[in-house]
């Protein structure tokens, strides 16, 4: 019927306006071109050419692109969430590599540095030539980064950084980290130069998830800092929540864009491969499997498009980007896993692209708050009642 695209079934598409269907062209397009042919081999040997792809993302514009000023695109939320799907679409390490770039490194110094932070290292940011990279979690401190052991300590005016961060993206190659540490005055962020002596990146390896991603153990051993490299202002958990927030927003879009690929690869095969005579998508029990992922993708859509539309009109709370990463997560991860079964035996393969979103979805399922966090903070927002801490 071709009255309906099953690509974009409630055609919620047509609720972007010109420039962000624009954008989500563009970046579909250089996804197809630079990325899609690539990714597999990335994932298979746990490698990323982190510099090309910083300066590729760069040219496209991608890199904080909702930011205003400071060679940042200044686009709407809607379009930097479609940016996201797009490129989730491909990989969740890809778009995870331009959400810590933009929604965490950049977004945290263009909204706690200093004029002077913010021009040194945001137009260098946007454009790709320099990478960012923010380390909140520690080893014994994820779910509950108020226990952080990281310590900054005044010596003089200078600040002296000692401690250990733990999985954090683009830790390996960055230019620039944010560090979060406990001071007398509570948690505060440092713009660390990763050349600083006593910093040190080291490559966690081993992963089964977001393979196409670089993850670093960050250490801290006597990291001296001028009395400028601390964010000014901000004070306390409310510095990181604020990025982690933004960074959670792409997520609700980009995990759409996952779905979508295993949606639509698990159409695909159905319809061309035979089994007792038949396609696979004829039978009764398939079609039941396509019409829930065809549900869950649009669904998910459907909450993207509408917390993006809150976000830019500057009404969107917290807790609603939590109900989006919970729902949205959730609902990807359940696509990519019947996904997986429609497809046999190639299900397993990364030959296809099922099973490597299925396996980062696990990934995506843990950082930004883990689902149960997120469970926790909608149960807050309708209760008034906190139940995080005993
Ligand atoms: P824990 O907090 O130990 O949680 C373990 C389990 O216990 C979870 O299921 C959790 O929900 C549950 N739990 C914890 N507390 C409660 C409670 N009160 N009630 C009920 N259940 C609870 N961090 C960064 O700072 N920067 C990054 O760039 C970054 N990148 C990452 C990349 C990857 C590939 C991964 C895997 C993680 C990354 N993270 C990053 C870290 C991520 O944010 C943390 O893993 C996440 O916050 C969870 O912390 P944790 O792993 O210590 O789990």
């Amino acid at each position: 019927d071709s009255a309906v695209d099953p690509r974009d079934f409630l055609r919620i598409d047509e609720g972007l306006t010109g420039e962000e269907s624009d954008i989500r062209d563009a970046v579909r397009e250089y996804a197809r071109v630079e990325l899609q042919p690539h990714v597999a081999n990335w994932y298979e040997t746990a490698t990323l050419p982190a510099r090309d792809l910083a300066k590729g993302f760069g040219r496209l514009g991608v890199l904080g692109m909702h930011l205003q000023g400071y060679g940042c695109a200044g686009t709407s939320s809607v379009a930097y969430g479609i940016a996201c799907r797009e490129l989730e679409a491909v990989d969740s390490g890809l778009r995870s590599f331009v959400s810590v770039q933009g929604s965490l490194a950049m977004y945290a110094i263009h909204r706690w540095g200093s004029e002077q932070q913010r021009e040194q290292w945001l137009p260098k940011l946007a454009a790709g030539e320099a990478l960012g990279c923010f380390g909140l979690t520690e080893p014994d401190a994820g779910s509950d980064p108020a226990s952080m052991r990281t310590r900054a300590r005044r010596d003089g005016s200078d600040w002296v950084l000692d401690g250990t961060k733990m999985w954090i993206t683009n830790g390996t190659v960055a230019d620039v980290a944010v560090v979060w540490a406990r001071t007398e005055e509570g948690i505060r962020g440092f713009v660390v130069p990763t050349d600083t002596p006593g910093f040190t990146a080291n490559e966690v390896k081993h992963k089964l998830s977001l393979r196409a991603s670089l993850t670093a153990e960050l250490v801290l051993d006597g990291v001296r800092l001028p009395a400028d490299a601390a964010f000014p202002e901000v004070r306390g958990l409310r510095g990181p929540l604020s990025c982690l927030n933004e960074a959670r927003f792409g997520i609700v879009f980009g995990v759409v864009g996952a779905a979508r690929t295993c949606y639509e690869t698990a159409l695909e095969y159905t319809i061309s491969r035979e089994q007792f005579g038949r396609p696979l998508a004829g039978y009764q029990l398939t079609q039941r499997k396509l019409a829930d992922l065809l549900v869950e993708v649009n669904r998910a859509g459907l909450v993207a498009l509408q917390l993006g539309r809150l976000k830019d009109a500057g009404t969107l709370h917290h807790s609603q980007v939590s109900l989006g990463k919970l729902a949205n997560v959730r609902a990807a991860l359940e696509v990519a896993r019947t996904a997986r079964s429609m497809l046999g035996a190639n299900g397993i393969s990364l030959e296809y692209p099922v099973m490597r979103h299925m396996a980062n979805l696990e990934t995506v399922l843990t950082y930004e708050g883990t689902e149960e966090m997120h469970a926790l903070s909608l149960g807050q927002a309708v209760t008034g009642i906190s139940a995080f801490r005993s």
